[in-house]
Order: structure tokens, then C-alpha cells, then sequence
């Protein structure tokens, strides 16, 4: 289901290693390096929002709850836009090996940045740190597991269930332990177990990519010719020098703020995909078929962006309103508000096996991916309506049950099912020939774009404004399913022959 474009083993060495589960023994060492690194993320993200709008007094930053929504949500989406920046370093300089081991150095720095008491400009240092890492880290140890296999593999699609198994394993224990280190000792002993996940992630990845990994993945698959090195160095430093002039300009206008920067590269996240697709319409190097399947792509990328705003929000307005409007007392267990960013893998993880067992009992029967990302794009916006109940009919004063959340998460989730795993195929299948070694990358701007969104949106999110919130957030994404239901015989056609 995924693409990949290095072939990490040749073919005996494929059919006869078996040693993981009956897959290769590189999963082995890509699962756990990834699951260390979902670990550090997911374990950070957990109490970060809380430590910045905390009060100085109780170890946080004392931001405003605003910003740090705002801060959250663009974090996460400079995250996936640099793994644009990852994929080509993979493949043009360093190698995939080298490129994740090199990501996983800077994330874990990023972490170590946090665990020192060094206050605001600390935080910053560390999410440029992440930033860059995890753009560097995460598409390629994806693009590796596809060159665990070849293309025929049988097994293909199994060694990447594998392996969201263990980005969900990594994402599940982190917030219940670094989310109740950070509740009952304090944030940055929270922040150092990130780093010593990541830590353990790079040393066994380290050891394992030696034993495991092929030679291949040392070298880029399309090295830099002088010429191109030439160009892109130029492209870079006129980037750079327009960035740095817009924030000289916001400067002297006395516009440089924490939110108008957020604003900025909120702005930067959606004009990127933007951008690739224009590139990608008006490259002669796309066939008039794949033009085709590019139209059909336009819709299905559009509800991604909307499904990941939705599910990325669960790590900022869930998290408020796990801190501020849910009963962590219950009987003697007091849980962390933290703690909850646990619900959105442990679904994935319960339902997973489910819809492994219908997608094989439906066979051909299966509703089509526009379809998929239709219902998708409902769950996602029925959780919503489903939390803004509580304020409705209790009111928005009081503290509610938790179970109010845990439905929430478990209706998202089953959208979650059906446009994730769906979305990376079908990224992959429709992209034009000239552009696939970049689609892992595109499918991860639909995150960055619907996190910059959310950046700008969050910010409308407080107790008082929570059910209109919710309802309109919510209805949006049932407007766009519905509309995506309409145009799915028009989408199905336009992706000429693949479904
Ligand atoms: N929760 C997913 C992960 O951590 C999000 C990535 C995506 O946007 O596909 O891998
Ligand atoms: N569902 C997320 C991802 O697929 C994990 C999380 O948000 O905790 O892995």
C-alpha cells in the first residue's frame, strides 16, 4: 500500500528472512525506532500545551491559553511540512539511514532543550529542533519499511499494519507515563523521559540499521549533480532572505508577536501544497491520465486536510477540555488531563483488527475511497457534535463525566480508520509517475495544512464559546462528507481505473 522508493534488500534476501512475525528483521528495527520516536512526540505534546499556559508559579510559562492553542496546533504542522524537507534530503544527499539517524539526533536534543529550566526561549529552540527532526526522521523510516519489500511482496501491506502498531503502541504508554510524571513531579522530568525514549530509539536503530538495514539505504537514490546544488542553493537563500525580510518588516511595524509569526507560517503550511499542486498541473512531465487522477485527488486531499484538523485538535481543544471541563477525581483514582491523549491510539489499536476483518469480508464490495473519505469526514464531524453536547445540556460551568470524551475519541477514531491507512494508498496510486518519490510527503501537507488551519481556529476554542464551537467545527466536516458523497461518481471516474 505504501510506495517505496529504495529497495533495501534485494529479492532472496526478501522472501527468506522471516525472523519478525514473518516479516523482514528490519521491521523489527524500524518498529521500534519509530515507536521510541512517536513515544518522545506523543509523550511531549501531551503535557506541553499545559506548560505553557500553566502559571510560572506552578511550573509553567504562563502564556496565554490563546497562544498556546495557537502554538500547539502550529507546532504540529511544521512538523509534517518539513518532511518535505526530509524527503529530499533522503534522496538527493544523505540516504534514508542516514537521514532518520540524523532526525532522531535533533529530536532528541529538541527534547533535552525542554528538560532544562530555561523558560521560553528554551521551548522555541526546541520546537525548531523537532521541527527539523521530525521532517527528517519520519517520512523516511515510512519509505523504509517500503523497501523491506518489493513491489510483489504479499506481505507488504501486513509489515505496514506492523508498523502503525507500533506508532500507536508509542503514542499510547507516553501520555499515560509522561503525562502522569509531568502531573505529580513536574513538566521538564516529563520532557527528559521523551528524550531518553528517543535516546533508546536511536541506539537500537543504530545497532539493528547495521545488522538489519541493506547498504543500499547509505546512498541517495538521485544524488545532487553540482549543477542542481547550484540552483537549490539559491532557491534556499533567496527563501530564506524573504522569510527573514518579512520578519524585519513585522518587526519595525511592531507586529513581531508570538501569534502574528503563527500567522505567518500558518500562511507558509497552506500555500504549500498549494504550490505542489500547481507544480505538479502544469509539469509537461504529467500524462493526461494522470492530469486526470491529480482532479480526483484535489477533493480527497481537501477532506484530509479537514479529517486532521479535526484529529489534531484532539491534542489541543480535547486537552482543555480534558483540564478544564472533565472529572479527573474518580473515587480513589485522580487521573492527569494528559493522560486522555491515550484514548486516540488505544482506539485505533481496538478497532484495527475490526476493520482488517471487514475490509477482507467485503472484498470487492467495499465502498470506494471517495466513499471511505465521505463517512470518514461525518465520524469526524459527529464527534464533534457528539462533545458539544454535554454544554448543551448541562450548561458550560460545571465538570462532566469522562466518558463524554472517551465517546468522542471513539467516533473520530473510526474516521480515522477509514481515511488514514486509505489516504496513504490512494496518495500513492494517484500520483503522476514524475512526482511519487514526493506523494509520502504530500499526504503528510494534508496534516500541516489542516494543523495551520487549526492554529488560526483554536484560538475562537474557551468554555464559553465551546458549543458553537464544537457544532460549527463539526458541521463543516458533515457539510464537506456530504459534498464528497455528491461528487464521488465524478471522483471515482476522474481516477481512471483505480478506486
Ligand atoms: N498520528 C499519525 C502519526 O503519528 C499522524 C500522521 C499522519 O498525518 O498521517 O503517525
Ligand atoms: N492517531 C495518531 C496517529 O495515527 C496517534 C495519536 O494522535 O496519538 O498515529
Amino acid at each position: 500500500m505504501f510506495g517505496g522508493r529504495n529497495k533495501l534488500n534485494n529479492q532472496s534476501d526478501v522472501s527468506n528472512d522471516k525472523s519478525f512475525f514473518g516479516q523482514p528483521r528490519g521491521l523489527s528495527t524500524l518498529f521500534f525506532t519509530e515507536m521510541w520516536e512517536r513515544f518522545s512526540y506523543y509523550g511531549m505534546r501531551a503535557i506541553l500545551l499545559f506548560y505553557m499556559y500553566y502559571a510560572v508559579s506552578k511550573g509553567g510559562l504562563g502564556f496565554s491559553q490563546t497562544t498556546s492553542a495557537s502554538v500547539m496546533s502550529i507546532y504540529g504542522s511544521l512538523v509534517y511540512l518539513t518532511s518535505v524537507i526530509g524527503g529530499f534530503v533522503s534522496d538527493r544527499i544523505l540516504g534514508p539511514r542516514k537521514t532518520v539517524f540524523w532526525g532522531g539526533v535533533f529530536i532528541m536534543l529538541g527534547h533535552i532543550a525542554l528538560a532544562l529550566p530555561f523558560g521560553a526561549p528554551a521551548l522555541f529552540i526546541s520546537i525548531a529542533l523537532i521541527v527539523v527532526g521530525t521532517g527528517l526522521l519520519k517520512p523516511n523510516v515510512s519509505e523504509m519499511v517500503g523497501g523491506l519489500y518489493t513491489e510483489e511482496d504479499i506481505r507488504r501491506d501486513s509489515g505496514f499494519s506492523i508498523f502503525v502498531f507500533g506508532i500507536n503502541l508509542g503514542a499510547l504508554i507516553a501520555p499515560l507515563l509522561v503525562g502522569w510524571v509531568g502531573a505529580h513531579i513536574n513538566f521538564h522530568v516529563g520532557f527528559s523521559l521523551a528524550a531518553i525514549g528517543m535516546f533508546f530509539g536511536l541506539l537500537q536503530y543504530y545497532l539493528g540499521g547495521k545488522k538489519y538495514l541493506s547498504k543500499d539505504s547509505l546512498y541517495p537514490s538521485d544524488p545532487l549533480e553540482p549543477e542542481d546544488a547550484h540552483k537549490l542553493g539559491w532557491q534556499v537563500t533567496v527563501g530564506v532572505v524573504i522569510f527573514a525580510l518579512i520578519l524585519g518588516v513585522m518587526k519595525l511595524a511592531n507586529a513581531m508577536t508570538i501569534d502574528n509569526v503563527v500567522l505567518l507560517l500558518s500562511l507558509v503550511a497552506v500555500a504549500t501544497p498549494i504550490i505542489y499542486f500547481v507544480l505538479m498541473f502544469s509539469s509537461n512531465k504529467v500524462t493526461k491520465i494522470e492530469r486526470s487522477r491529480l482532479w480526483a485527488y484535489v477533493p480527497l486531499f481537501i477532506a484530509a486536510v479537514i479529517f486532521w484538523a479535526i484529529e489534531e485538535q484532539g491534542s489541543v481543544v480535547l486537552a482543555l477540555y480534558a483540564a478544564q471541563r472533565t472529572q479527573l477525581h474518580l473515587g480513589p483514582i485522580t487521573l492527569a488531563a494528559s493522560q486522555f491523549q491515550s484514548l486516540n491510539p488505544l482506539f485505533i489499536m481496538l478497532y484495527t483488527p475490526f476493520f482488517a476483518w471487514m475490509w477482507i469480508k467485503m472484498g470487492n464490495k467495499q465502498p470506494t475511497s471517495p466513499h471511505k473519505f465521505a463517512y470518514g469526514l461525518a465520524f469526524a464531524g459527529i464527534s464533534y457534535l457528539f462533545i458539544a453536547l454535554p454544554g448543551i445540556l448541562f450548561g458550560t460551568a460545571g465538570k462532566v463525566n469522562p466518558l463524554w470524551l472517551v465517546g468522542s475519541w471513539a467516533i473520530v477514531e473510526v474516521g480515522e480508520m477509514l481515511i488514514s491507512p486509505i489516504g496513504l494508498s490512494v496518495t500513492t496510486k494517484l500520483a503522476p509517475k514524475a512526482f511519487s518519490s514526493q506523494m509520502m510527503s504530500m499526504w503528510f501537507l494534508a496534516d500541516a495544512a489542516g494543523q495551520a488551519i487549526n492554529a488560526q481556529i483554536v484560538r475562537f476554542y474557551t468554555n464559553a464559546t465551546e458549543v458553537p464551537y464544537f457544532l460549527i467545527v463539526g458541521a463543516v466536516s458533515i457539510v464537506f462528507g456530504l459534498l464528497l458523497l455528491l461528487m464521488s461518481k465524478w471522483i471515482s471516474s476522474k481516477m481512471a481505473g483505480i478506486n
